[in-house]
């Protein structure tokens, strides 16, 4: 078979797989009646009345008292979508659920440039996309441009192999959603809008200042490595990014997806509180006091410590290897860990910021 006739078939077997697609749809049950949940509804009760409506469909339990469905087909969604009352006495409601029916791919056009998102929806609608969003890019003159790639939203809990864009088969790759990055502080969890820290330099970790004063040398606000705090090389960045991507690709919470990332690398920036429990009988007793002396301090002062960590910086820029400065580093590490904060770590902690200074 020549190579031209086998690509085209190629392109007709993916294509069937997008417009032929009628997988799994998941969708959530509710009650409406006023202040009740099916928290207190028999397993047994649910399953006969589900029976009486549809087989096969799985159910499982959700923490606000609901049930998630996960039905055979889209044919089977819809004949549930239209119940409202449940084994002949609950009032209920069944609607799609918001996360777990969609994905997200990107493909690679030029040729798209031409058009507004909204055209390029239209087109494309029927190949079950939902949302069109342009990537731009910088370029070298700084000016933001069309980059060709394209973000598409699909209405399809799995992302088909490609997509058919007028004459174009575009390969369509997983889009992973870059880590949540507060683009005033650095720091990554929280956004720009909700930020209390100051505005700091991506270059050299410093109050932010005018770019031709930046002469310090490079280093990361987030691992102290001596790279650009915005490097795609940072380890912590990678490791977000990672996460970013278990969970996309399994579909399951952030939360779950870094505790599988956890088990398969260490976390390159860790919180002190995730210290092992043992580590803490190393220290001797009066080491141990005033950890406890500190981390109440630190619980206490966090918004504090956040709004003074310029000179905290400040402090690490002069290259000081004294115990303040090592404290300062270990109080800002644990406010830059996102989802626990507020600890600080002991002698054995400290000593592994050490090389952090020893950088400055
Ligand atoms: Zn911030
Ligand atoms: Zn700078
Ligand atoms: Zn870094």
């Amino acid at each position: 078979m020549d190579n031209k006739r086998k690509h085209k078939e190629i392109q007709f077997t993916k294509l069937m797989k997008v417009d032929s697609y009628n997988g799994p749809r998941f969708l959530t049950l509710k009650r409406t009646d006023q202040d009740e949940t099916m928290k207190t509804v028999s397993p047994f009760f649910i399953r006969k009345a589900m029976n009486n409506i549809t087989l096969n469909v799985t159910i499982v339990r959700t923490k606000d008292g609901g049930l998630l469905l996960k039905t055979v087909d889209r044919q089977q969604a819809e004949k549930l979508k239209k119940q409202n009352v449940f084994g002949g006495i609950i009032n209920i409601e069944i609607t799609e659920q918001p996360t777990l029916n969609s994905s997200r791919g990107t493909i690679f056009c030029p040729d798209l440039k031409m058009h507004t998102d909204e055209e390029i929806l239209d087109e494309l609608s029927s190949q079950h996309v939902t949302d069109v969003k342009r990537v731009h890019r910088r370029n070298k003159k700084g000016d933001f441009e069309d980059s060709g790639v394209f973000i598409l939203t699909f209405d399809l809990g799995h992302l088909p192999n490609s997509i058919d864009a007028g004459f174009h088969c575009c390969k369509i790759k997983q889009y992973i959603p870059p880590p949540l990055r507060c683009m005033n502080c650095l720091k990554f969890g929280h956004k720009r809008s909700v930020c209390k820290g100051n505005q700091i330099c991506a270059s050299c970790a410093n109050l932010y200042h005018d770019k031709t004063q930046c002469q310090q040398g490079l280093k990361c606000v987030v691992c102290r490595g001596d790279h650009h705090t915005l490097s795609k090389d940072c380890p912590v960045y990678k490791d977000k990014l990672e996460i970013q991507r278990i969970k996309v690709t399994e579909k399951i919470t952030y939360r779950e997806a870094r505790q599988k990332r956890r088990l398969q690398a260490p976390d390159p920036n860790p919180p002190r509180l995730r210290q092992p429990f043992s580590s803490l009988f190393k220290s001797q007793h009066n080491e141990a006091d005033q950890q406890k002396n500190n981390e109440m301090t630190n619980r206490s002062n966090e918004d504090h410590i956040a709004s003074t960590e310029p000179t905290h910086t400040d402090a690490r820029s002069f290259g000081g290897t004294s115990q303040s400065a090592e404290f300062i580093i270990i109080k800002q590490q644990s406010v830059a860990t996102e989802g626990v904060r507020g600890s600080i770590g002991g002698a054995e902690s400290a000593s592994t910021l050490v090389p952090c200074i020893s950088g400055a």
